[in-house]
């Protein structure tokens, strides 16, 4: 077994024998001849003169030896539905779907833009596209029409491709009107519109625009439409970042890249065997619902199950049912999903044979040790928690399990993953910190591994200043998130870099508060932000939501708890990080894909403007924390 260090250092020291090696896991249909071209830093052009396609690579090519095997099992809690595709025929399906788009006009470099709630047609339309060298933009079902007029008029999309309704919780939201809206509002018009009709809701047509597409699809039952081989930088797909920070970002991807990066992924990190189910509970509007719900799997011949409801819906044994009933090897969820989870027995857990699986992996957001543990037990499997962002498309931090078996420790995502040179940089000199636990911005050498964003949709000048330009004088990649690493090469993270709080001169990350009190038995959830002071530079205040709500009812109750919260901090951390204030919520403000919204909770602590809130899950919650600012 090689060791993992080695593995990792050849990544970065003979970058092309590395990755000539990976790349033999995918299909080529003609060879590169050139692993990757960095001539122009920080453009990095993988496996120039290569084709491929993704598409190919996730259906066609399982054809001969698992064309009867499951490919895409679809569960929907909400509309009561369970619908299983083997190989061949998800290959049928999305040529069906292949055809129809060829139909409405969309060619090879043509834009798509997807607007669907979790459903099999989802899955097709974004395989579909890229069979056909079509780039597809999927943004999240249910956006409001402003974000969804904004994302039109980014991507300028030939055809979008959507659905009468989304569901959650079992209230039907109808997607059509608000689609109908986005394109009044967006100044691009899209030619053709797409509609799924799920009969959820009724939906109004626009004569000469839209199109019905079971309708559709019967005129295409026998279609066969060949892959169309494309260079292995043709972009396969843009996508937002989640917004938690300000306007996202138009990430943009390329296809031999991404595949190689994938394929390798599955290997060495989530360690998916073909034959074998893979259950990734996002949503194909993020990124791990890209990588992890319908490329990834895929790709490595496993069968993706694709769920549409919540995890709590009938009751919170719902995940762990499917996991019995499909034999779930390799799954994945964030830890906002956990913290729902824990609020709910456990015995919905254990109460399912879960002996198949062999291990959780989180990401998305701070996994807190509390959090961590409760699962571990809960499903007695490895949890792994893993750390990337929608950027660079696959984990930056975790642990490759697949290339030698190593501990997790609790509250640190890993260790750099093969490919990424990981640096810790000094925020204000740029210097790089080689020490241990020496706490500074984690930046990556460039260039990016495959798999990573290419550059901004249509802006390359955006790409290069907001990520490479942040150190003076010198060109790396940051990801804007703050952490340290410890002498074995584990890293944390401890906030974003703007989460930063300076109190009285000391640096401290909103995450080191955070983990501390969700240590606290009483507290479910926390945000921690830094907020002006006149006399220190900043103070932190703390928002907490407690198992039990009703223990802070009264005014003594809350105020008992605030003093044992700053206690538990004071005694973890030390007084100097001790909130200036600690509030009781019920909620806190997150995006749709369930990130705390940090910046807009700060920005309403200190009277300001909370800026872009079009990614906002819960309007209330943030109007819970305008109130408990008066709260003396
Ligand atoms: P935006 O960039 O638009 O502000 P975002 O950064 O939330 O939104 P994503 O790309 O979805 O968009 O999220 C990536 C970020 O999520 C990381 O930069 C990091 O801050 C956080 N994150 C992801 N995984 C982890 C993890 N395992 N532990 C801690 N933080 C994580
Ligand atoms: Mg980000």
């Amino acid at each position: 077994m090689t060791r993992y260090a080695d593995f990792h250092q050849r990544s970065i020291t003979d970058r092309e024998g590395f990755w000539t090696e990976q790349a033999a896991l995918v299909d080529w249909h003609r060879p590169f001849n050139q692993v990757c071209d960095y001539s122009q830093p920080p453009m990095a052009r993988w496996f120039v003169g290569g084709e491929i396609n993704l598409c190919h690579n996730a259906v066609d090519r399982h054809l001969a030896a698992r064309a009867d095997q499951n490919a895409l099992i679809w569960v929907s809690t909400e509309t009561d539905e369970e619908r299983v595709y083997s190989f061949r025929e998800l290959h049928a399906e999305v040529q069906r779907m292949a055809a129809v788009l060829n139909e409405l006009g969309v060619r090879k470099g043509d834009r798509v833009l997807i607007y669907m709630p979790m459903i099999p047609e989802a899955a097709f339309a974004m395989l579909a596209c890229v069979r056909i060298g079509a780039i597809h933009s999927v943004v999240f079902g249910g956006f409001a029409s402003g974000s969804l007029a904004n994302r039109i008029d980014d991507a300028v999309p030939r055809v979008i491709v959507s659905a009468d309704a989304g569901s959650r919780g079992g209230k039907v939201i109808p997607y059509k009107p608000l689609l109908d809206e986005a394109i009044r509002l967006a100044e691009h018009k899209p030619s053709r519109v797409l509609i799924v009709d799920r009969g959820l809701a009724p939906a109004s047509r626009v004569e000469g625009r839209d199109e019905d597409y079971a309708t559709c699809r019967q005129r295409h039952l026998d279609a066969q439409v060949p892959c169309t081989w494309v260079d292995a930088t043709h972009p396969s797909y843009t996508l937002y970042t989640s917004g938690t920070t300000g306007k996202p970002k138009g990430v943009q991807r390329d296809t031999g890249g991404y595949a190689v990066a994938l394929a390798a992924s599955m290997k060495h990190i989530y360690q998916g065997n073909a034959g074998e189910t893979y259950f990734s509970t996002s949503d194909i509007g993020w990124v791990v619902g890209h990588s992890y719900i319908i490329y990834g799997p895929l790709i490595a011949g496993m069968a993706t199950l694709m769920y549409e409801g919540l995890p709590v819906r009938p009751d919170a044994g719902i995940w762990w049912q499917l996991v019995e009933k499909y034999k779930v090897t390799v799954m994945f969820t964030a830890p906002t999903a956990v913290r729902v989870l824990k609020k709910h027995d456990p015995a919905h857990l254990t109460a399912h044979d879960l002996s198949s699986l062999r291990s959780l992996f989180l990401a998305g957001e701070p996994l807190d040790e509390p959090t961590a543990r409760w699962i571990a037990d809960a499903i007695g499997k490895p949890v792994i928690d893993n750390y990337w962002q929608t950027e660079t498309g696959w984990p930056i931090l975790s642990i490759a399990n697949g290339v030698e078996p190593a501990a997790g420790k609790f509250g640190s995502p890993g260790m750099a993953m093969y490919g990424y040179d990981v640096k810790l940089l000094d925020e204000n000199t740029g210097a790089e910190l080689t020490g241990a636990n020496q706490k500074g911005v984690i930046a990556i050498e460039g260039p990016l591994p495959p798999g990573c964003m290419q550059t901004v949709w249509r802006d390359d000048a955006r790409f290069v200043n907001t990520y490479w330009k942040t150190v003076p004088g010198r060109l790396v990649y940051s990801t804007f998130d703050w952490g340290v690493r410890d002498e074995e090469g584990y890293y944390y993270i401890l906030g974003r870099t703007d989460d930063v709080i300076n109190v009285a001169g000391h640096r401290l990350g909103t995450r080191e508060i955070e983990e501390a009190i969700s240590g606290h038995a009483a507290v479910a959830e926390v945000a921690v932000v830094g907020v002006a002071d006149a006399v220190k530079g900043q103070v932190a205040l703390a928002f907490v939501v407690l198992k039990d709500p009703a223990l802070a009812g009264t005014k003594e109750g809350a105020a008992g708890l605030e003093a044992d919260v700053m206690k538990t901090v004071d005694q973890q951390l030390g007084s100097l990080a001790r909130p200036a204030r600690v509030r009781f919520v019920t909620a806190l403000p997150k995006t749709r894909s369930g990130k705390l919204l940090r910046r807009a909770i700060q920005a309403v602590c200190e009277r300001r403007d909370p800026g872009d809130l079009t990614t906002m899950e819960d309007p209330t919650a943030l109007q819970q924390i305008r109130d408990q600012l008066d709260v003396a």
